[in-house]
């Protein structure tokens, strides 16, 4: 599979939850879980973007 941000050929694809793009794991900054069954995962583009950054914190 093809990370959408830096173009890596990677076996493991995780999508950031809100630029929606398919990334390595080199491009996620960060990722938890949401209630034991969603995953918020966010890539370090959208980490840059304090509002994402502000909103990814506050998912519980
Ligand atoms: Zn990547
Ligand atoms: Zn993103």
């Amino acid at each position: 599979m093809i990370c959408d941000r830096c173009s890596a050929q990677v076996y493991l694809i995780e999508k950031c939850n809100y630029c929606e793009r398919s990334l390595c794991l080199s491009c996620i900054k960060s990722a938890k879980r949401q209630k034991k069954i969603r995953r918020i995962v966010i890539c370090k583009d959208c980490w840059g973007k304090l509002p994402i950054r502000t909103k990814f914190k506050r998912e519980k």
